[in-house]
């Protein structure tokens, strides 16, 4: 049976989240006459990144900050876009960038990443930001896993001593996922498609982390009673009805609420964390950019 209670609502979470965010602006426009400001810019037509974008403009104004976005053709240029960059890492009302990714093919990835200003660099992604994280310094740290660290805290509290397995370790979520555990002083273990038994090392898990990319992969059996799931993974596979899709994570929910503590559904986890996190980190720049205290979010 699940029980409703070991539900991790991520949409009532980011709610909250964007609330406390809406406070620390307003505050920090009256103490400071400062208005953190994000930049996002998409490059090309795909509809999903559109979406993206359209949500994360609306919702950066809804919490009392200032949004700019820059839609470039599909044609843009490597140059032009690197020339957009240097414009906005020189712009003073702009405290946070965001490329939205994937870029078109003609255009290299890791090269728009290394150009942003590792100061707002909002995503976390530039290797200056990685090493700040893995050195334990003040990093900007990627949304979705800083966002899945604070759910975490939010329903455990002190995570001290905790044995937390994460399944995948890419740049992007489980290996800063992992920094940010060992630094809440969990003992980590990162498994990827070459672990051994995996079952077996999920089964250790207080904390279990599926970023994986495989529908429902993870079963109820591999999950330790008690425990406390994040499903990061988003897959859509074929629904009820032909021609219909549906949503779903790396952990057979069902099977895995009846054993876990809490667990994050799919959709409606980590999901909607996502940009009320990068909202967070954008705030976090403006105060670090203009050397004031930072607001604990
Ligand atoms: P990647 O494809 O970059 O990484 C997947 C990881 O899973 C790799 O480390 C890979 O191992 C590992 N893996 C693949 N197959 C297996 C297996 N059979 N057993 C164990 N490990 C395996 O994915 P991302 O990290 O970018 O994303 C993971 C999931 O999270 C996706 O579903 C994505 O859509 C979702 N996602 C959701 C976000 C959100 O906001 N909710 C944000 C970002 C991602 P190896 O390294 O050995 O290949």
């Amino acid at each position: 049976m699940t029980d409703r209670k070991n539900i991790i609502d991520g949409k009532a979470f980011a709610e909250g989240l964007r609330a406390r965010i809406t406070e620390a602006v307003a505050t920090i426009k009256l103490d400071h006459a400062l208005v953190p400001g994000l930049a996002v810019v998409l490059v090309g037509e795909d509809p999903a990144s559109q979406v993206y974008v359209r949500n994360k403009a609306k919702q950066t104004v809804a919490c009392g900050m200032q949004s700019f976005e820059h839609r470039l053709p599909v044609e843009t240029t490597q140059q032009e876009l690197l020339d957009l960059i240097d414009r906005l890492n020189a712009d003073d009302a702009v405290h946070g960038i965001l490329v939205q990714l994937p870029l078109p093919d003609h255009i290299e990835e890791q090269a728009v990443i290394d150009a942003v200003d590792p100061d707002k660099d909002v995503d976390g992604f530039h290797v200056i930001n990685t090493g700040r994280l893995a050195t334990g310094a003040a990093a900007m740290v990627p949304c979705t896993p800083l966002g899945c660290l604070m759910m975490l805290q939010d329903r455990l509290g002190d995570l001290s001593g905790l044995e937390a397995v994460i399944v995948g370790r890419s740049n992007i979520v489980g290996k800063p996922m992992a920094a940010l555990l060992i630094g809440a002083n969990c003992t980590v273990t990162v498994a990827h498609s070459r672990t051994r038994n995996l079952p077996d090392v999920c089964r250790r898990a207080d904390i279990l982390v599926a970023a994986v990319g495989r529908p429902e992969m993870i079963r109820g059996d591999w999950i330790k009673p008690g425990a406390t799931v994040i499903d990061v993974g988003i897959n859509r596979v074929p629904g009820a009805e032909e021609g219909k899709t549906r949503l779903v994570g790396d952990v057979a929910f069902a099977e895995a609420a009846a054993v876990a503590g809490a667990i994050t559904p799919v959709p409606g986890g980590v999901g909607p964390m996502t940009i009320a996190v990068l909202l967070r980190n954008t705030v976090v720049a403006a105060c670090r950019q203009a050397g004031i205290a930072e607001p604990t979010i």
